[in-house]
């Protein structure tokens, strides 16, 4: 079927046979892009067109969604032959869920004009509306609005267009695909409400990539495999994943992973480790298939929307297929997670192993720049060749810890407990206040940037002791039971040392100054005392003299040492505070 133009012969098919299926018997809206496929459409042009939709039939609704960072809300559209309003309704129908999300940088703009064609054809088309009996598709027509109405020409430098486009950063100038753990913008808490509401089996976050140069139109990010649970890692990795390749293939859009690399493409990629605050890796906590497509912005925007279309709609026939499959993974993989003792905090690429991938590669040439006086690397798309090059795709756990029975944290860390409520996580309040005894963390040491990287100083590098420690809590602090399916989230988020945990985003940033100090003039008459006191202080004190000889020339650090050991340092200084009862 042609995607640049409304199928007039389907449509009146749809009009024959399912008369109940269409309200009106208008045209079927046309995109701004298929006017004119050198453009984009603007925010308002793409829920107009949504709008008008819901009025050509009962399949379609848009619905407001939360707030984003502008005073515009977050739609979401949501396309089914049956009416479903969230996760558990679907699931009553036995209807599969695949959630698109789309303009996170609208500076790379094809998905949001995809989606608009795809949600049509998928209601028009008879071809493509009987899947709508078994899958339901929920859209986030743009989800950085106040991105995409920062409209500009010139942003996404070296784009092959279009001739106007969103930017990149919301209005605070965030990374919004950075941001699904921390969430520091509404448009997070919003995209966390709808995730949660409809729970997607699939997950499609649409994008547009540059830094190398190759005949592929599209890329794709499936979500690492290594930190998946088996039964997903198996139905996307053996089915799902390769089905997707032959599909697009078949249609003579050959697909290729997404293109991470060192040096040049020809020599091997990498594959993307999607931590948790990217959206794909924070989909794949919640057992979500969950993938990014990342057509090539050299290519002209018309290609990258047609091919964007050609694989959103290969997603719905590839869903179609292994249906039952996806359903029984993700089912097992829950069940999995509630009785899995072991988990990674961090993972490494691991260089010894690699698949190999038939790469069609552009020639590499070098000639001088005549302004710069230097080579500069250029890719020939004269020349092709085929060369068989390694796919590094197999990641290592570096740092693993085991599920505690509990966690529990202070309520006055509300920032965390809203996060964790908005994550579905389960949790009860303790009725009185308790001293609890437990295994805690000392932060030991932890490296910060100098310069701000997405609103915080992300922390990395988290060394930690693990102490039994008795830390007091207050009537209404938070037990984190575990045991659940979402234990993985809780863990990615709640121990210290996980790639983006709340204490690497700075949540827990004040454990770590003191807040009582002493005054050495006082303090030296009061050694005498404190040794007398404590006689294996005094012995360590001692024999840190004889060892250590520049402590026994640094007067401050023998204070310091003496107060640190002594009862009037304060007890909880480095200790994180949310204690892991095991
Ligand atoms: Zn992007």
């Amino acid at each position: 079927m042609n995607s640049l133009r409304v199928n007039t012969k389907n449509l009146y098919i749809v009009l024959i046979f399912n008369i109940g299926a269409i309200f009106c018997s208008g045209q079927s809206p046309i995109t701004p892009f298929e006017s004119n496929p050198l453009t984009t459409c603007t925010y308002e042009e793409c829920i107009s067109f949504y709008k008008k939709l819901t009025t050509r039939s009962k399949f379609v609704k848009i619905v407001e969604s939360g707030a984003s960072d502008i005073d515009e809300p977050i739609h979401t559209v949501i396309i089914s032959t049956s009416n479903v309003k969230n996760y558990e309704d679907c699931k009553k129908q036995n209807k599969l869920i695949i959630l698109i999300n789309n303009g996170i940088h609208p500076g790379e703009p094809d998905g949001i004009d995809a989606s608009m064609i795809f949600a049509r054809d998928m209601i028009v088309d008879p071809q493509w509306r009987k899947y709508l009996d078994r899958i339901c598709i929920v859209i986030i027509p743009v989800y950085n609005i106040g991105g995409m109405k920062q409209r500009n020409s010139h942003t996404r430098a070296n784009q092959n267009g279009p001739l106007e486009y969103g930017f990149r950063g919301n209005v605070q100038n965030l990374d919004l695909n950075r941001d699904f753990i921390k969430m520091d913008s509404r448009n997070a808490v919003s995209f966390v409400t709808i995730f949660q509401k409809w729970k997607p089996h699939i997950f499609i976050d649409t994008h547009t990539t540059d830094g190398a140069d190759y005949p592929y139109t599209m890329t794709l990010i499936s979500s690492q495999k290594n930190k998946l649970n088996p039964s997903i890692a198996s139905c996307m990795y053996d089915q799902f994943v390769p089905e997707l390749y032959a599909q697009m293939k078949k249609q003579k859009d050959e697909m290729f992973p997404y293109v991470d690399f060192e040096g040049l493409p020809n020599h091997g990629i990498y594959d993307f480790e999607d931590s948790p605050r990217y959206s794909s890796g924070y989909a794949a906590l919640h057992h979500c298939l969950s993938f990014v497509t990342e057509s090539h912005m050299l290519k002209p925007h018309r290609d990258r929307v047609n091919s964007q279309l050609r694989l959103l709609k290969t997603f719905v026939s590839t869903a179609d297929l292994y249906k039952n499959k996806i359903l029984e993974s993700i089912e097992s993989s829950k069940q999995f997670e509630i009785k899995k003792r072991e988990y990674a905090l961090s993972w490494t690429l691991d260089k010894s192993i690699a698949d190999s991938l038939d790469f069609n590669a552009y020639e590499v040439e070098y000639p001088i720049s005549p302004f710069l006086h230097k080579p500069y690397l250029f890719y020939n798309k004269n020349k092709v060749s085929s060369l068989r090059i390694p796919y590094y795709n197999y990641f290592v756990a570096q740092q693993t810890t085991t599920k505690p029975k509990f966690y529990i944290i202070h309520q006055a860390y509300h920032q965390v407990i809203d996060r964790l409520k908005k994550n579905n996580i389960p949790m009860t309040q303790l009725h009185s206040d308790s001293f609890i005894n437990a295994q805690y963390y000392k932060i030991i040491d932890f490296q910060s940037p100098k310069k701000a990287y997405e609103n915080h100083f992300l922390h990395s590098k988290v060394n930690v002791e693990k102490i039994a420690h008795s830390k007091k809590y207050f009537k209404g602090d938070y037990i984190i039971p575990m045991g659940y399916e979402s234990d993985r989230f809780v863990i990615e988020v709640l121990e210290p040392q996980a790639k983006d945990s709340y204490f690497a985003w700075n949540f827990f940033d004040a454990i770590t100054d003191r807040k009582e100090y002493f005054s050495d003039y006082i303090f030296t008459h009061q050694i005498g005392k404190i040794f007398e006191e404590q006689p294996q202080l005094f012995s360590e004190f001692q024999e840190k003299m004889k060892t250590d000889s520049s402590f026994k020339e640094n007067v401050n650090a023998q204070l310091y040492f003496i107060y640190t050991n002594s009862k009037f340092s304060e007890p909880n200084f480095s200790i994180y505070p949310v204690a892991r009862v095991e």
